[in-house]
């Protein structure tokens, strides 16, 4: 799609210790030079995971991303982890604004947007989550709620190579529920004028993913979608098999 290789990106959530970790780990590294698939690959451990794995992980195609950063490059925030931190272990990517962060931390647009902004001042490319809730769905409001959300969240002065938008509907996430092919590809649309009035021709070049409940057996459905240049994937992502399958279907 207008040369957007896809991207495959895991996120492990709050899954995992050492053992597991280097386990999937090994399955991924071991499926990936067969996985086929145009896509680029990306796992998310996380933060107690990232040294580990990024080792196990160095390398090779499989990249590594961090689930959430601060908006400071450093100071007095017990137990906040700085993007600066995460780029000097290697990671490539961040996910910001995940609806799991903007639910159980109260995580607003305006601190998403400032994430967003710090992992782009340490050369870490933002994976900006945004979605909507099932009753905004319901209302009939979804495109322009998203759409607003985009807006306010996004970093300033980002290009199609310094940012990645994921669309994840927070109904469809860990529901096994998903859109219709038609509502994810009307969603992209939006979303991609949306960044075009604020980045212009760029916006042709910035992958935007789907996420909520992709795995092996609709991925080939949900990549074909016209707009949709990738996934981000949560519980497929802990199973080597599914992930690899899920991989394999991107064109
Ligand atoms: C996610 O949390 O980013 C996600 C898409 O989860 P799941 O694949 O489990 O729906």
């Amino acid at each position: 799609p207008a040369g957007r290789r896809p991207l495959i990106a895991g996120n492990w959530k709050m899954n995992g210790l050492k053992r597991e970790a280097l386990a999937l780990a090994d399955a991924l590294l071991a499926g990936a030079g067969g996985a086929g698939g145009r896509g680029e690959l990306l796992v998310c451990p996380p933060a107690t995971l990232l040294a580990l794995v990024g080792e196990r992980l160095k390398g090779s195609a499989i990249h590594l991303g961090a689930q959430d950063c601060h908006p400071k490059p450093s100071g007095a925030h017990t137990g906040d982890i700085a993007a600066p931190m995460l780029a000097d272990l290697g990671c490539r990517f961040v996910i910001v604004g995940h609806s799991e962060r903007r639910a159980d931390h109260g995580e607003s647009d305006a601190l998403v947007k400032a994430k967003a902004e710090a992992a782009r001042a340490a050369r870490l490319i933002p994976i900006l989550c945004v979605g909507e809730t099932l009753a905004v769905r319901d209302r009939g409001d979804a495109l322009a709620v998203v759409a607003a959300q985009l807006a306010a969240s996004l970093p300033a002065g980002a290009d199609g190579e310094t940012l990645v938008v994921a669309y994840e509907p927070v109904w469809a996430i860990g529901t096994g529920r998903t859109p219709t092919t038609a509502d994810i590809g009307a969603m992209h649309q939006a979303l991609r004028a949306e960044l075009k009035r604020h980045m212009g021709t760029e916006a042709e070049r910035t992958r935007i993913l789907y996420g909520g409940s992709v795995k092996g057996s609709n991925a080939a459905e949900i990549l074909a979608v016209p707009g949709v240049d990738g996934a981000l994937v949560g519980g497929a992502s802990l199973k080597a098999d599914e992930f690899l399958a899920i991989a394999q279907a991107s064109r």
